[in-house]
């Protein structure tokens, strides 16, 4: 009652009789003074004049009731007094401005912690009632006007989403470029502190993009450029002597004789350039390389290291979303540090090389260029050579690409991959013309007659005609367009006559050589290698010569080519 929150009344008994004021004063200030009456309560001025009233005053009923009426008003007063309050608390909190919601990164002991609200760190106490321990790194917390943390809420629940690069020493992780970030090193939230997570794992991140906070997927890999090396001998590829010199010179010896090359203070590459004609064994030769590798570390150490070969064609990266070429040329050299990390001999083969990493001339892939080959570099420059990775890029143009990617300490040493002559030839033929195999003739017999039906100077086998500027013609035979390709095709054909051979009489058949010089003409008509139109600069990219120098260059007989209508031409 708002009765008992006043003053208790005196008790009456003044020295002056009762009803006797003093003069000049109210009959009630000779029992308080005036301050006194000040601080009661109307009841209470009510209770203090019945106390003065002598007994049975015929007013006391009067001032009874009045005294009820008084406490009624009094207590709705006192009743609107305490809504008024409410509401007026109420209104006050609508009013108070918002509370931030930050991301907590770290305690300060004792008592503040480091937090991120909007893209801004601050360093903001805790509210005393709540105990820094019960925050975890990541989640969202609510800071009030003066950024004090005074409350924790739970993770975000949505955020960007992200491929993991790297993982650091120290457990944090580097993402790169993509969806328009700047490439950033994060921490890892409560909840991933434990989790063991790889490169190329997509992450949520927080929404201020400061913490990883859980794993949401797998993200696409390049895994589909994996390859398995099968057995590849140096003795399985033909005509390509001073290639593989040049490429265990480069690669193997460094690799077996690494205390020599240190004492000597002798440059290691971190790969090589395998330039020349289409189909002449530039793959084949980068997985001979890993191949040949992985024996003899085998045979001298005794150690077996797996070979982890990554191929990937040049056009196969660019790619039209702004940034994904970016993530995938990051991701293939993350995958092949990984693997080599994991002790395997990780090899990066990029085919058509000069696509990708092409000078940055104007052109459709220009503004990808720009931002491929530099990127390139960093992660060539990042590369221990022997301990991470071997690069090995390969192009029929080694002229376009671009001289940043052939420096010194990153792709410093280029090989040239030539058309295999006559004996080169020969050696081909003899590499796909197996002992094994229903051979009509010795393997050495039958690969010298298709070398030399192959190289004959005989009009069945020109092939290409040239114009010079100078107005010189000139025409190359077969021979001059030789590959490896070619010849292993040759060697699939004459098997395949040989089988229908088999099927038709029912007789068990042999290759003969006359199978191999019908393969051969079929195979100079027919296979893909060459161009199907009479485009020169088509043509152009078979041979060495110099654009500047030829005017016309083309099929010197019209040769079987399918045109949009189906005709012959
Ligand atoms: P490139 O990469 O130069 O275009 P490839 O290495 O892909 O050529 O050759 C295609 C195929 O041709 C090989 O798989 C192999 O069968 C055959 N070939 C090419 N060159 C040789 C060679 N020098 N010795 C043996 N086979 C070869």
């Amino acid at each position: 009652m708002a009765e008992s929150k006043k003053k208790p009344v005196p008790p009456s008994g003044a020295n002056r009789p009762p009803g006797t004021p003093a003069e000049g004063q109210s009959p009630l200030t000779d029992l308080l003074s005036r301050e006194e009456l000040d601080t009661l309560s109307t009841l209470q001025i009510v209770d203090l004049i019945v106390s003065k009233l002598p007994a049975r005053h015929p007013s006391i009923m009067d001032v009874v009731y009045l005294r009820e009426r008084i406490a009624t008003l009094e207590e709705t007063n006192f009743q609107a007094q305490e809504a008024i309050e409410k509401l007026d608390a109420i209104v006050e909190k609508l009013r108070s401005p918002a509370f931030r919601v930050g991301t907590f990164l770290m305690p300060i002991e004792p008592d503040k912690a480091h937090v991120c609200v909007g893209g801004t760190d601050y360093v903001c106490r805790i509210d005393p009632q709540m105990p820094l321990t019960s925050l975890q790194v990541g989640q969202r917390v609510l800071c009030n006007e003066a950024f004090a943390v005074v409350q924790g809420l739970g993770f975000d629940r949505n955020g960007p989403i992200v491929r993991l690069d790297e993982l650091l020493s120290d457990g944090r992780l580097r993402i790169g470029q993509e969806t328009g970030l700047i490439p950033l090193v994060l921490l890892r939230s409560a909840l991933l502190a434990k989790e063991k997570l790889k490169p190329g794992l997509e992450v949520r991140l927080d929404l201020n993009q400061r913490v990883a906070l859980e794993v949401v997927g797998m993200g696409k890999r390049v895994d589909r450029s994996l390859e398995t090396v099968t057995p590849l001998p140096w003795q399985a590829i033909g005509g390509q002597d001073e290639a593989v010199q040049a490429i265990r010179d480069t690669i193997e010896l460094p690799f077996l004789h690494r205390d020599l090359f240190k004492r000597f203070e002798h440059t290691v590459p971190k790969g090589f350039l395998l330039y020349g004609p289409p189909g002449c064994g530039k793959t084949l030769l980068g997985k001979a390389t890993a191949y040949n590798l992985r024996q003899q570390i085998k045979t001298q150490t005794g150690v077996d290291r797996p070979e982890f070969f990554l191929h990937v064609k040049g056009p196969e990266i660019l790619n039209m979303w702004v940034g994904e070429s970016e993530r995938q040329v990051r991701d293939l050299f993350a995958q092949c540090r990984e693997r080599a990390n994991d002790g395997a001999l990780a090899f990066l083969f990029i085919d058509e090389a000069e696509s990708v990493l092409g000078t940055r001339r104007a052109g459709r892939y220009h503004s990808i260029l720009s931002t491929l080959v530099p990127m390139f570099c960093t992660e060539m420059d990042g590369l221990e050579p022997l301990k991470n990775v071997v690069v090995i890029l390969a192009s029929n143009r080694a002229d376009l690409i671009d001289p940043a990617i052939l420096r010194p300490g990153r792709i410093d040493r280029k090989i040239k991959v030539h058309r295999p002559d006559l004996a080169g030839v020969q050696s081909i033929y003899e590499i796909y013309l197996r002992d094994s195999l229903p051979l009509a003739e010795p393997k050495k017999e039958l690969a010298v007659a298709a070398t030399q039906a192959h190289f004959a100077r005989i009009p069945e086998n020109q092939f290409l005609e040239v114009v010079y500027r100078s107005g010189k013609k000139d025409v190359l035979y077969r021979g001059d367009l030789a590959s490896g390709a070619i010849v292993a095709a040759i060697v699939e054909r004459a098997k395949s006559f040989a089988i229908k051979r088999s099927i038709e009489t029912k007789l068990e058949t042999l290759i003969t050589r006359e199978d191999l010089v019908d393969a051969l003409n079929k195979e100079y008509a027919e296979n893909d290698l060459f161009p199907t139109t009479d485009i020169t600069e088509d043509w152009m990219k078979l041979t060495d010569f110099d654009p500047d120098n030829v005017i016309r260059l083309g099929p010197v007989r019209p040769r079987k080519v399918e045109t949009l209508g189906g005709g012959i031409v």
